[in-house]
């Protein structure tokens, strides 16, 4: 059970802007790199500067509990077996399908590889709340997970959202990471009341996955309407270029 995840509940009641993503995508393969892009200011008097990407796991850039980068070659049967289907009759419909496959072969992969690329190091970190957590038996999860991505995956007592200052620690200790203030970080994640309420906890930037990998279950459809009802009334995501210091 996601304890942190239940009390922090209380806390969007007085202060529901808290679940509202500064940038939306719908899936990780839709981020664009570098990630400072995704929080372009339309009056470009501001810009926003991401030096470190946090990066949710399970619905973002992996089938939820798979432990490496989503390969969907692996999983979309309705592509293979269009393209088995199409190519008995060749057409254009083939050539699109053919092409649609193509593209899903070469998207989260290749996306990781260019999110690695341009922060490496410290600068890219995976905080999920099954990998690296108390409830991953000898972080096995999560040692899987660095072996097969090649990024650090934090280990921390508290889920999302509440292991913010575990993350903060992280930066703080971590100079490679050129992080001076927390609104320099963007946290990549499917869901409002934990990836993005800790980015606006932490008074950082989030980029919220809409759509995922496998879709919205049921608690996450039922974030998303509150997300619509809050940005229909004319709420509007907390700035965190607004607010000073590292806490
Ligand atoms: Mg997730």
């Amino acid at each position: 059970m996601n304890i942190s995840g239940t009390l922090n509940i209380f806390r969007l009641i007085r202060e529901p802007t808290l679940c509202l993503p500064q940038a939306t995508v719908s899936t990780f393969n839709h981020l664009p790199v570098p990630l400072s892009q995704a929080f372009e200011k339309k009056d470009g008097d501001k810009k926003v500067d991401i030096r470190a990407v946090i990066l949710d796991k399970d619905n973002c850039f992996a089938v939820p509990h798979a432990n490496e980068v989503y390969e969907p070659y692996q999983q979309p049967k309705r592509y293979q077996s269009a393209v088995h289907v199409r190519l008995s009759v060749p057409n254009v419909y083939t050539i699109l399908h053919i092409q649609l496959f193509f593209s899903y072969l070469t998207t989260y992969q290749s996306k990781f590889r260019a999110l690695r690329a341009a922060y490496p190091g410290s600068k890219l970190l995976i905080v999920s709340n099954t990998a690296g957590t108390a409830g991953d038996k000898d972080y096995a999860e999560a040692t899987l997970l660095e072996k097969a991505t090649g990024v650090k995956v934090l280990r921390h007592s508290t889920k999302k959202p509440g292991c913010h200052p575990e993350i903060l620690s992280y930066f703080l200790n971590t100079p490679d990471s050129e992080i001076t203030h927390p609104s320099q970080i963007a946290v990549v994640g499917d869901r409002l009341f934990t990836d993005v309420m800790m980015a606006n906890m932490m008074g950082s930037h989030a980029v919220w996955v809409r759509d995922g990998v496998v879709g919205r279950g049921f608690f996450a459809r039922m974030e998303d309407r509150l997300q619509g009802w809050l940005f229909r009334r004319g709420y509007a995501a907390p700035d965190p270029t607004a607010q000073s210091q590292f806490e």
